[in-house]
């Protein structure tokens, strides 16, 4: 059995610490913050439940459920109400639902008649020969028209990303595997839906959070580790000694492990590598990530005369408004806002708009106001505002970034011992950290 040493107790390096404990290998966790959790932060203020990261995650069972189990959360476990199917994105300054079968997809106004019809050509375009942008991927494929009023919101939505800069292969990757593996998004959507029929049921995606919010779980994942997590340990340098184990700094403590695993954000892992590697260091600080604010907004229900039915609201770049989109926070997850007042979270900046960084919050809510105001009809000032700032906050998968993971894996295999699990590869969302997690503890013999 392995002893291993974490940096960042993320949900990446929790769940990478509680799958390999529970393997029987001997673990630590070094976090550099006062508490768990990295971006999972929920906070509450003035009787509302706000997430200032992730609001809930789609959880396909397997290694989520494994670690809910491992936290003893399940009786904590909450999905979406089923209203969150409906998806509204923005189209000439109305909010549209976005269409869940075909027939209301050919009634929808979100689409041309032509754009419609364009699509029975999808099955006969070819593959690409060259790495694509989401944006040339879907315009090839789909037209312009599904990257404008779907593609486009929808990666502002997950990554607040540019579709002219990030890699199809990477960002978006189920959907470019029905390329590679079809030859078409059409031909392979229903071979899976066959498939999946002939196989049995499937696991249903389920967007899922806990009653006390998402940071419940690296909480209660922290509880589990107990003395073996500490926070308020920022690892500050990372060497080899003759033997060959790692060696930690952190504070004026000295750990030692067999194993290290950075968990951190690139930037960090950079830092802590560049001594060893100044290639490597570079490789990984080349990942970019755009500033993002996070706005949880609170009303009287009187206020906002949009029925607020569903998950939230997406608004595409072509709408031309600075704030990103906005979930429905309380009617996504019940007792989120105070009786008879709703919760609304928006989020605005990203890739195509990282001036925000240099805004004031005053300014970033003025700005949000302004452009949700008409959008929901919303009248009066917010009896409620709470501003959460990620100076650096999604890592933006761009073109050549699998290549880039290559390099990065090439180098750290001269250093034995030495791994990375973080949301700068393989995923972004907590369930693809949870799931890579598990996959890299089973992998430790
Ligand atoms: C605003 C926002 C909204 C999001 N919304 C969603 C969503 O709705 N659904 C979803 O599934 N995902 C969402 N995500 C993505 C998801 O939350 C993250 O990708 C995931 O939580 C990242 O986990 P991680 O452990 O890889 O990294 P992090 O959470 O960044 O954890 C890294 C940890 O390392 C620590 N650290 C850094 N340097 C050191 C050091 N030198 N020593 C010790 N510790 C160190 C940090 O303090 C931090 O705790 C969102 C992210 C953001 C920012």
């Amino acid at each position: 059995m392995s002893d291993i040493l974490i940096i960042g107790a993320g949900i990446s390096g929790l769940a990478s610490a509680c799958f390999l404990k529970e393997r029987g290998h001997n673990v630590r966790v070094i976090e550099a913050a006062a508490e768990p959790g990295g971006c999972m932060r929920t906070v509450t203020h003035k009787g509302y439940l706000i997430e200032a990261g992730p609001n809930s995650t789609l959880s396909k069972g397997g290694a989520f459920d494994d670690l809910v189990r491992v936290a003893g959360l399940e009786a904590e476990l909450i999905e979406g109400n089923v209203l969150a199917k409906r998806r509204y994105v923005v189209k000439h300054g109305v909010p549209t639902p976005l269409p869940g079968s075909p027939p209301a997809f050919f009634k929808t106004s979100l689409f041309s008649v032509r754009a419609k019809f364009r699509l029975f050509a999808e099955p006969f375009i070819g593959r690409a020969k060259t790495e694509e942008t989401v944006a040339q991927f879907v315009r090839r494929r789909l037209g312009q028209e599904f990257l404008d009023w779907a593609i486009d919101p929808f990666v502002s939505g997950v990554y607040a990303g540019d579709p002219d800069k990030l890699s199809a292969r990477a960002a978006t990757a189920k959907v470019y595997a029905l390329e590679a593996e079809h030859g078409s998004l059409i031909r392979g959507a229903l071979a899976r839906a066959l498939r999946g029929k002939a196989s049995g049921p499937q696991p249903r995606g389920r967007l899922v959070s806990f009653r006390a919010g998402m940071q419940a779980l690296p909480r209660a994942l922290a509880m589990k580790l107990g003395d073996a997590l500490q926070c308020d340990a920022g690892a500050t340098a990372l060497t080899r000694n003759a033997n060959g184990r790692w060696q930690v700094t952190a504070g004026t403590t000295v750990h030692e492990a067999e194993h290290v695993v950075l968990a951190t954000a690139a930037e960090q892992a950079a830092a802590l590598v560049e001594p060893l590697d100044a290639a490597l260091a570079a490789e990984m600080r080349a990942i970019y990530y755009p500033p993002v604010a996070s706005v949880a907004l609170g009303f009287a229900r009187a206020q906002v005369r949009h029925p607020l039915d569903g998950f939230g609201m997406l608004i595409p770049s072509r709408e031309r408004l600075k704030t990103l989109g906005a979930l429905f926070s309380s009617t996504l997850f019940p007792g989120r806002a105070p009786a008879g007042e709703i919760l609304l979270t928006a989020f605005i900046g990203g890739a195509r708009n990282p001036s925000i960084a240099e805004l004031s919050e005053a300014a970033i809510v003025e700005q949000v106001l302004a452009d949700l105001r008409a959008l929901l009809g919303i009248d009066g000032e917010p009896t409620m505002v709470l501003v959460n700032r990620w100076a650096r906050a999604i890592p933006q998968y761009e073109l050549g970034h699998l290549e880039r993971i290559g390099r990065i894996d090439e180098a750290l295999a001269k250093w034995p011992g030495l791994h990375t699990r973080a949301n700068w590869r393989d995923g972004i969302s907590v369930a693809d950290c949870i799931s890579h997690a598990q996959a890299f503890a089973a992998r430790f013999t």
